[in-house]
């Protein structure tokens, strides 16, 4: 039995940190995350006592599996479920994308439990600054995708005042948690929030999310119109395929992806490489061209849950492999630059 000093609280949040990236469903991760949640408030000695007298499980929410890795973890060892998982899957993801996935500074495209995400915003801030990023930008869901539960205006003016909160909170530490949407591209190529809301926020990523088989010159003014207005900065998941996972596959909508990356590069709006193995978006062919015309990129993890942060490295591979300058992605930007180059057109 190794031993182990990191405490309770971060034992558990490693595990469901282990979890989330290797794709495990949520509900086996629930239950960490939640004692986590538990402990985090309580005085460790409390907890050490309560692990001495064996009263774990009288605090709501701890179980049979929380509690021993609890106890393993007061008591200075190793716990074995930890131990596994570090085994299991605790490696590198994917063979490749070290050198761009070092040069990341941030991520650009995050859900937290305000729309279709498993966590708090404040976990998902500081799983990022664990990771190494120096910022990340919440985007949540717009209000038109329901089964997302998007937010409505007054919904979002409370997130980013709850946004301030936690970087006041974390004031010092060199990290910001940036003020973003993932905004729905309507029908007829606007976007799904006021310009006012749009204006208030620091980076905006629009995707497809509905009519994803709409006739292909359709598409392709719905989708120039969305690039074309100066709120999008990001290009989200262009084709909207799926290539595996749990909601099945989806084939990939249809554009004239020259005309739309040409729009791309000229309004200086970044094409997702989005990194959700499920998802694998821009395909191989689409994302050279891409690059061919000069577009920029924004490497995203497209995180629902804190664990899939490191979902980055997916993308980075596929960015290595195929040489694209770590300078036309826009999250090895600074943040100040990031910033700077989101409110060019507006
Ligand atoms: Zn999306
Ligand atoms: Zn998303």
């Amino acid at each position: 039995m190794s031993s182990y000093d990191a405490g309770p609280v971060a034992a558990l949040r490693r595990i469901a940190f282990l979890l989330e990236r290797s794709r495990a469903e949520t509900y086996k991760v629930k239950a960490f995350r939640g004692a986590a949640d538990v402990l985090l408030p309580l005085d460790p000695d409390e907890v050490a006592s309560r692990v001495a007298a064996g009263t774990l499980r009288e605090l709501p929410g701890i179980g049979a599996s929380t509690a021993e890795v609890i106890e393993a973890a007061v008591q200075g060892i190793t716990p074995a479920r930890l131990a596994k998982l570090e085994d299991e899957v605790g490696g590198p993801l994917v063979d490749g994308g070290e050198n761009i996935r070092a040069a990341l500074k941030g991520d650009l495209h995050s859900h937290s439990d305000w729309s279709d995400g498993g966590s708090p915003i404040e976990e998902m801030a500081f799983t990022a600054i664990e990771l190494g990023h120096e910022y990340l930008v919440l985007t949540d869901h717009s209000p038109r995708l329901k089964v997302a539960n998007g937010l409505s205006i007054s919904r979002l003016n409370k997130q980013l005042e709850v946004v301030e909160a936690v970087n006041a909170h974390l004031g010092g530490s060199g990290f910001t948690l940036l003020k973003g949407i993932e905004v729905d591209i309507l029908d007829d190529g606007a976007l799904d929030q006021t310009d006012e809301m749009l204006a208030k926020l620091d980076v905006r990523v629009a995707s497809v999310h509905s009519k994803l088989a709409m006739d292909k010159y359709a598409m392709t003014r719905r989708m120039i119109a969305a690039v074309q207005n100066p709120f999008t900065n990001v290009l989200g998941h262009c084709t909207g395929r799926l290539v595996t996972g749990n909601r099945g596959t989806r084939a990939q909508s249809e554009f004239e992806a020259e005309k739309v990356f040409a729009a791309c590069a000229e309004n200086g709006v970044a094409v997702e490489i989005n990194a959700r193995p499920e998802r694998r978006d821009p395909p191989t062919t689409l994302l050279k061209l891409a690059i061919d015309t000069g577009c920029l990129f924004s490497i995203d993890s497209d995180a629902h849950a804190p664990g899939q942060l490191d979902f980055q490295v997916y993308g980075c591979a596929r960015a290595e492999e195929l040489g694209l300058d770590p300078d036309r992605i826009v999250n090895t930007w600074s943040r100040d630059r990031l910033v700077s180059w989101a409110q060019s057109r507006i």
